[in-house]
């Protein structure tokens, strides 16, 4: 079991504080650095993205945009309104432009869309990203669907479709894989959930990682975007920050009925993404950038999966199974999730995400992201380290990931 060293104890205190100031998020790797100096953070665990894919996108940039001189224009003069920015996509996402509404990150379409089509009640499974109950109205109740640990977390759906008749929701929430323990719906369970919920106005469903998961190959991951003709109360949210790594500049869009889009545009949004995300919208839709991006995204699913494999072979923890790019990690000695997470950052500047604050979760869990290769494999050595496991242990673990 995992014991704290007084030094710990101490960092743990000061962390536990700027805990408190930044809500229900983590604070950034930025907020901690300023606040003690003396840690230095070398691998961070706990934001979800793609390294890969970043690194892509700063390559595009740097050479259409900084080596030109063109990101000029880019800061002097407003970006196209939502629907110019939406129409770029319509060819590429095989939707109509009038069902597509771009946002400054899915934060603020979850924003919108709870805030104008939920009225009365809405059903989120638990764990989950908790801006789809914070944001709800204090009028709208809230009610959990709890995924159960001893199934994986995996959504029952005959007992989920129970629920929603008797309860009778305006809106439902799929985040699919689920944020925070990768759980997947394959495709014909959604097709069968939509047959089955024509009657609820909203379903949302939540594809920020969809890109990280596949049906029968690693390559090929299936979007309900191919149902979204069919379902016209289907909302689809995807957020563009973790699978394309560029949370910074906030980018995020939604295809849902026309009539939603409509009302939307009606309350705003007129100018709400940045010269920034709408280059980067236009980048998406590019046949040459697609190519590039798919390359990076299959070695990126296929390196987080040996990854996951490799995590799961440590005892003292256990790994639930993830079709996103991070690991739902169950702390099974006894140890706290809190001291795992001081531990980590302390002794091998490695950040993690502590889920002890999510509810739902009963247990000590930490959420560990899938980084480049080498990283991973230093994040488990780390964790190795940490319960002084012997080194043939490690060896052991070093010689499968190769
Ligand atoms: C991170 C996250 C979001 C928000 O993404 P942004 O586009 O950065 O606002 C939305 N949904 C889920 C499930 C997430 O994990």
């Amino acid at each position: 079991m995992l014991i704290l060293t007084e030094q710990e104890k101490a960092i743990a205190a000061s962390i536990a504080e700027m805990k408190s100031k930044a809500g229900s998020h983590s604070p950034s790797v930025f907020t901690l650095f300023e606040n003690l100096p003396e840690l230095r953070v070398k691998i961070d665990a706990c934001y979800l993205s793609n390294p890969y894919a970043t690194e892509l996108f700063l390559n595009f940039l740097r050479r259409e945009l900084i080596d030109t001189g063109r990101l000029r224009d880019f800061l002097e003069f407003y970006p196209s309104q939502n629907q110019v920015i939406a129409s770029a996509l319509e060819e590429h996402l095989d939707v109509p432009t009038g069902k597509i509404f771009v946002g400054n990150g899915a934060a603020e379409i979850i924003q919108a869309v709870i805030h104008n089509f939920t009225t009365k009640k809405i059903l989120v499974n638990i764990p989950t990203f908790s801006s789809y109950y914070e944001f709800a109205k204090d009028d709208v109740q809230v009610l959990y669907f709890k995924l159960d640990k001893d199934n994986n977390f995996r959504l029952d759906i005959d007992s989920y479709l129970q629920t929603i008749k008797r309860e009778k929701p305006d809106t439902v929430v799929l985040i699919n894989p689920n944020n925070p323990d990768g759980g997947y719906i394959g495709f014909a369970e959604i097709q069968h959930l939509l047959e089955e919920l024509r009657e609820v106005d909203n379903i949302i469903i939540d594809e920020s990682f969809i890109h990280f998961s596949f049906e029968e190959r690693v390559n090929k991951f299936r979007s309900a975007l191919e149902l979204s003709r069919h379902f016209n109360n289907l909302i689809i949210i995807k957020s563009m920050s973790k699978d394309f790594g560029i949370a910074g500049i906030r980018a995020g869009y939604a295809v849902m009925s026309e009539a939603k889009v409509n009302y939307l545009l009606k309350n705003g949004y007129l100018w709400n993404v940045s010269g920034l995300a709408q280059y980067f919208f236009n980048l998406y839709a590019r046949e040459e950038f697609s190519r590039e991006y798919e390359k990076v995204r299959v070695q990126y699913v296929q390196e987080a999966q040996t990854f996951f494999k490799n995590l799961s072979k440590i005892p003292s923890i256990k790994v639930y199974p993830s079709m996103a790019n991070f690991a739902l990690v169950e702390l099974i000695d006894g140890s706290r999730a809190a001291d795992f997470f001081i531990k980590m950052l302390v002794q091998h500047h490695i950040y993690t995400r502590s889920c002890s604050d999510k509810i739902g979760l009963d247990g000590q869990f930490v959420r560990i992201a899938a980084r480049t290769k080498g990283e991973n494999q230093a994040i488990i050595n780390a964790i190795n380290s940490i319960y002084s496991l012997p080194l043939e242990y490690d060896y052991e673990v070093a010689m499968q990931a190769a």
